[in-house]
């Protein structure tokens, strides 16, 4: 039976010839994330970064791993969770974040759809749907979480959001805008968001671009960073789940194709990637960036008659 491959303990990891106990493990995961935000410049001594938390265990690795290299690293870490509101989900996620954090001990913030926009999810969806307007939970969530994230780490004063997509995530994203010929999205998909060109616009970076989902699920169970399973009750993507099982099986017949297909990501993205920041709007009610006249969140909101919630919220918390 193989060993770890530097001090021949019992392994809990082998993939690609490389064979590690969890000692190794840790400081192989650890080494790969901090050559990553090295590789692609992600981050900057003196920068505070905010992270994108959701309770689930990519998340609070990464919140994790951040916080104890912060000091090697320069910057200050603040955890960002955006609470939608969603119950039997939302609410055990976030009680595992602060049951974990107990022990991380970051500083962290949190953020509801309650506070900003006056309904959780939930009672959004249930006044839409007495409006006769659409009811798919996920457009909701996604264009309302995007905008808090941004907005949340301005109000924390962040240079930065990081968020914990995988190499994972990051593949299945650019199979899935292939098959649905949404090309133009596959061009957000670097490490490094651009610098968009306003103000209020934060950058995004993904210091797990290059490591496996298998991989943060073994740091975070050898971290003791692995929340209960929870799935959210909205959530549908049957036809990311499909993608991602096929890569899985893909992956199963020729070890390696993972990285493969991320190469050709970075190729594509280094040849048709545009160099220059996107143009991006202000919104003409409520001045986030948007490629719109009116930003999405503000059209929502309109039309569910809450968009007064907004406004107050925003000038409660001060000029941004
Ligand atoms: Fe929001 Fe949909 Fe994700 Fe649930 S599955 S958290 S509703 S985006
Ligand atoms: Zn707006």
């Amino acid at each position: 039976m193989d060993r770890c491959m530097e001090c021949g303990e019992e392994p809990v990891y082998k993939y690609l010839g490389k064979v590690y106990c969890s000692k190794h493990f840790t400081k192989y995961f650890e080494d790969k994330t901090l050559e990553t935000i090295s590789k692609y410049k992600l981050l900057r001594r003196g920068e505070h970064v905010v992270i994108a938390v959701s309770g689930g265990k990519d998340s609070l690795s990464l919140l994790y791993i951040l916080n104890k290299y912060r000091e090697r690293l320069g910057i200050r870490v603040t955890a960002l969770l955006i609470d939608e509101g969603i119950k039997g989900y939302r609410d055990i996620t976030i009680e595992d974040f602060k049951e974990v954090n107990k022990r991380i001990n970051a500083e962290y913030r949190l953020i509801s759809y309650e506070d900003v926009f006056g309904l959780s999810l939930d009672d959004i969806l249930k006044l839409s749907r007495e409006k006769g307007l659409p009811t798919y939970a996920c457009s909701y969530c996604g264009v309302f979480r995007r905008y808090l994230l941004n907005l949340g780490a301005r109000v924390i004063g962040g240079d930065v959001l990081a968020t914990a997509h995988n190499l994972d995530d990051i593949i299945q994203t650019y199979l899935l805008n292939i098959f649905t010929n949404s090309i133009e999205r596959i061009l957000h998909l670097h490490p490094r968001t651009e610098s968009a060109s306003h103000i209020k616009f934060i950058h995004r970076v993904k210091p797990f671009y290059e490591v496996l989902e298998m991989e943060t699920t073994l740091y975070a169970i050898i971290n003791g960073l692995y929340p209960r399973f929870i799935e959210c009750p909205y959530a549908p993507e049957a036809f990311r789940n499909d993608i991602r099982s096929f890569i899985n099986q893909l992956e199963e017949e020729n070890p390696g194709i993972k990285y493969k297909i991320l190469n050709s990501l970075l190729a594509t993205l280094e040849r048709y990637g545009s160099k220059e920041p996107p143009r991006i709007n202000s919104c003409r009610i409520c001045g986030e960036p948007t490629s719109q006249e009116i930003c999405r969140t503000c059209r929502y909101l309109e039309n569910l008659g809450l968009l007064n919630n907004l406004k107050i919220w925003i000038n409660e918390v001060g000029q941004l």
